[in-house]
């Protein structure tokens, strides 16, 4: 089995240190996007339960028609890490699971080499179900189906969101700028609280890994950020 340093040179990356991180934080800035996202209360036990079940039999957008399973999300509801994607794709609607094609693995192996076990965290996407021939989701699709996913960062209130792709940052950000314009700094999720960092989506890191440097780059700045909150509540 490969380390994680292999992991990392393999892609051309240099493995994450908390005193390098701590140079990549240091000029970052810090930014808060205003929203009318209500603010987040605790939500009981009970919620993540009935949450699951809305999503199991919704049928609020047209994409119930097509889609095999609705994907919910796995992981730790409890984790202190949440991972949003863009939506399920055709292995992910066949087995109601995130993340489980070739995007997965890699997704996977940055988790792996950040130190980080994929039952540790938890992994979303916007869309609980797939669109057709994994074409972009509508405007209408994201805007019907995205109150689940606030509900389910509610619920789960990590200590930090990395939103993966365009179609999460903007979601969860209401934001309308590109990746490039997002990524760099760090976001704070509206209505609380909590870091949001954004990156690319795996899938585009496949068709594009000269991006994976980046992604890199992003990835250690939330495992700074994460540290940095982790140490505040520490005292
Ligand atoms: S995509 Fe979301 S809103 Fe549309 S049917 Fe699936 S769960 Fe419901």
């Amino acid at each position: 089995m490969r380390s994680r340093s292999q992991y990392l040179r393999e892609m051309g990356l240099t493995p994450w240190t908390l005193s390098g991180a701590t140079r990549v934080v240091a000029s970052q800035h810090v930014e808060t996007v205003s929203s009318d996202i209500e603010s987040l209360e605790k939500v009981p036990p009970s919620g993540w339960a009935s949450l699951q079940q809305q999503v199991g039999n919704c049928m609020r957008c047209s994409l119930h028609t097509t889609r095999k399973t609705t994907v919910f999300g796995e992981g730790d509801p409890k984790a202190d890490w949440l991972l949003v994607g863009e939506a399920p794709g055709a292995e992910e609607d066949r087995q109601g699971l995130p993340f489980v094609g070739r995007a997965g693995q890699l997704l996977n192996r940055m988790l792996f080499s950040a130190h980080l076990a994929r039952d540790e965290v938890f992994v979303a996407n916007v869309l609980k179900c797939r669109p057709p021939d994994n074409r972009d989701p509508f405007g209408e699709e994201v805007g019907t189906c995205e109150s689940f996913l606030h509900q389910q960062v509610k619920f789960i209130q990590p200590k930090i969101i990395l939103a993966m792709g365009r179609f999460a940052a903007q979601a969860l950000l209401r934001a309308d700028q590109t990746i490039g314009q997002l990524r760099g700094r760090v976001h704070r999720y509206p209505a609380c609280d909590i870091p949001l960092v954004v990156t690319y989506h795996p899938a585009y890191l496949l068709r594009s890994p000269q991006a994976k440097a980046k992604t890199w780059e992003d990835l250690v700045l939330a495992l700074t950020e994460f540290q940095r909150v982790t140490n505040s509540e520490n005292g």
